[in-house]
């Protein structure tokens, strides 16, 4: 059955529109969302008011804060719950367990979204499907599972390419470098930054530059060449923190400044360093990468003592395997830097152990990077897998669909046809000049044959005879043996009336237990006779009636012809009908005739 979809509403068209512009442009998401907050709210369009709640809420979590954001997407998915929007349900979990991870609760936030991961692969499309699958690896990379964020954000891609993304796909090579970072491999991770670099120049979103360029000053600074840094610093400086810059996100001092030291710009990396530790809040990796700022600081001016004085309170944490959101490279990047200041300091077997930690973690980063690669392959597998399921599943509702149809069609064409069978039945006894009881002509037939006959006689100056004839107290035998026993007189007497008409007799039932008998070619005189005879042969009859006979039947009968009739079949009607009415009162078992010499004859 096809079922035709209503088109979306005005309220919901613009809010969708602001859901695919939010990567394109995001001020104009901004703006979009909010207007189709207001007309769908007005309107009392709660899908609508979802999709608007979900394309703002989703703009938060890129330049407001992460509980702005969060309220945001719960008054979405509110919405979506109330008007049954699985698709808007699955984003508006997304977005809130994206806030989650931003406010470092990623275990919470990936046992949200992680159970979603089926039905989104079922239910979601392109960027939608993207996002989903990126926030699921935004919770793995935050919890230092490179392997299974690399994989989820491969996957992404794959349904949010260039062409199908909006936009989308830019956040996916922003994401990706951010891990081939994590897993050291900072090459790639540039090739992605640019690649993402290149989609932005033709989309307006200053925020996702902010990241992409924060992304770039890391990879070149891994990469020892921190120098080429400087002109990113001072884009991302540039960019106001508001919606029209780089949003009220941090805008990773500490990283700055760790590429701005490296780059030997010392004035610029001290203003940054107080920056840094200005800002409030700071995840796990922010606040290492804040001390080894400050110890980089401090080998800058010249006092090695106060680096290793500044890294040690960290030491614990960046030995430790179970910190969540501190990760492996950062954790490395401490302990080079440590065994930098040790040696500056001239403790050379202290730098040697930090060169070991260092190692350490660098070893434990490139199996990392090994795993991702085939934990990347095992997703894939997996997800492909899950796909050819939902496939063959669709395949199969969709042959069950088709039977179903041809099930009712051939069900229409049944009912068309019982239709069309009692129609024809309907006709057919319209049509029917048989009486099923007796076997004679019906009344039908009657009316149809007596004008014929009729006018047949004038033409022929012939005469026609008509008789009818009424079985005598025939209630008297229903009351007292039985209405089938009724029946079965009837059809005897039927039987006995065709049997003796000769064959252009035209016998008639003419309803209940009156019958009717036309008699071309013959005059009053002779069916008189002939109906006498009849009542002889009826009186004569015996019926065995459950071993008691029943005997000495009559009938009473008028006669006419139209010699004597001429006007009408009615009137040969009638006047056959006034001699029977005579014949019952003049006490039945007997035959009344109009005469030509009388005006009537009584015959026994
Ligand atoms: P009368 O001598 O005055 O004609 O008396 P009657 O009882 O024959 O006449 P009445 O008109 O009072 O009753 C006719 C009866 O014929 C009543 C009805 O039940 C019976 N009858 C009519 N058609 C049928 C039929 O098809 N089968 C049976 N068994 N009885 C029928
Ligand atoms: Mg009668
Ligand atoms: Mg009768």
């Amino acid at each position: 059955m096809a079922t035709r979809r209503t088109p979306p509403s005005a309220p919901l068209r613009q809010a969708r529109r602001a859901w695919n512009l939010l990567h394109v442009d995001s001020t104009q998401a901004r703006t979009l969302a909010a207007r189709a907050i207001d007309a769908a709210t007005r309107a009392h369009d709660t899908i609508a008011e979802g999709w608007a709640h979900l394309a703002l809420g989703f703009h938060q979590l890129y330049y407001a804060t992460a509980a702005e954001a969060a309220l945001e997407l719960q008054r979405a998915r509110a919405c979506f719950d109330a008007g049954g929007d699985r698709a808007g349900h699955l984003l508006a979990c997304a977005g809130i367990a994206r806030s989650m991870c931003r406010e470092g609760r990623t275990r919470e936030a990936l046992a949200q979204v992680l159970p979603l991961r089926d039905e989104g692969v079922r239910v979601l499309r392109h960027e939608q499907l993207g996002v989903l699958l990126n926030t699921i690896a935004g919770c793995y990379s935050a919890q230092g599972d490179s392997a299974q964020a690399f994989a989820y954000m491969f996957e992404a891609l794959r349904d949010a390419g260039p062409s199908s993304g909006r936009g989308f796909d830019t956040v996916l090579h922003c994401n990706l470098s951010h891990e081939l970072l994590q897993i050291g491999d900072y090459e790639h991770a540039l090739q992605h930054v640019d690649q993402g670099l290149a989609r932005c120049s033709k989309l307006n979103n200053a925020r996702l530059v902010s990241v992409l360029l924060i992304n770039r000053v890391i990879c070149l600074t891994e990469l020892g060449r921190a120098a080429e840094s400087r002109p990113d610093i001072a884009a991302i400086l540039a960019m106001p923190a508001d919606a029209s810059g780089r949003g009220r996100m941090t805008a990773h001092f500490e990283t700055l400044a760790v590429a701005a030291l490296r780059a030997g710009q010392i004035a610029l990396g001290a203003e940054l360093v107080e920056r840094a530790n200005a800002e409030l809040d700071a995840v796990p990796d922010e606040r290492l990468e804040r001390s080894i700022a400050a110890a980089l600081l401090a080998l800058a001016q010249g006092r090695a003592a106060d680096a290793v004085a500044t890294l040690q309170p960290s030491v614990a944490d960046a030995n430790s395997d179970g910190i969540e959101g501190l990760s492996v490279r950062m954790r490395a990047q401490f302990f080079a830097v440590q065994s930098e200041a040790h040696e500056r300091n001239g403790d050379a077997a202290a730098a040697l152990t930090a060169l070991r930690h260092w190692q350490c973690l660098h070893r434990a980063q490139a199996q990392l990077a090994s795993r991702a690669r085939y934990q990347a392959a095992t997703l894939q597998t997996e997800l492909l897998r899950l796909q050819h399921r939902l496939d063959e599943n669709d395949a199969r509702r969709r042959s069950t669909e088709r039977a179903r149809a041809e099930l009712a069609a051939i069900n229409e064409q049944l009912s068309r046809k019982v239709v069309e069978v009692q129609a024809l039945q309907d006709a057919l006894r319209e049509q029917a000049t048989q009486d099923t009881l007796t076997g004679l002509f019906n009344r039908r037939h009657l009316n149809q044959a007596l004008p014929t006959l009729f006018e047949l006689a004038r033409r022929d100056v012939q005469t026609l005879a008509l008789a009818i004839i009424d079985l005598d107290h025939f209630k008297d035998i229903n009351d007292k043996h039985g209405h089938a026993t009724g029946d079965r007189l009837l059809a005897a007497f039927g039987q006995m009336l065709a049997e003796q008409g000769r064959r252009s007799d035209v016998a008639c039932r003419y309803g209940g237990e009156e019958f009717c008998l036309l008699m071309p070619r013959t005059d009053a005189h002779g069916a008189r006779r002939k109906v006498q005879t009849l009542l002889r042969r009826w009186r004569a009859q015996a019926f065995d009636v459950g071993g008691v006979m029943l005997q000495g039947l009559s009938f009473s009968a008028g006669v006419a012809d139209t010699t004597l009739a001429l006007a009408s079949p009615d009137a040969l009607l009638k006047a056959a009908d006034d001699q029977l009415l005579a014949a019952k009162r003049e006490g039945r078992n007997r035959v009344g005739v109009v005469m030509r010499e009388a005006p009537s004859a009584m015959s026994r």
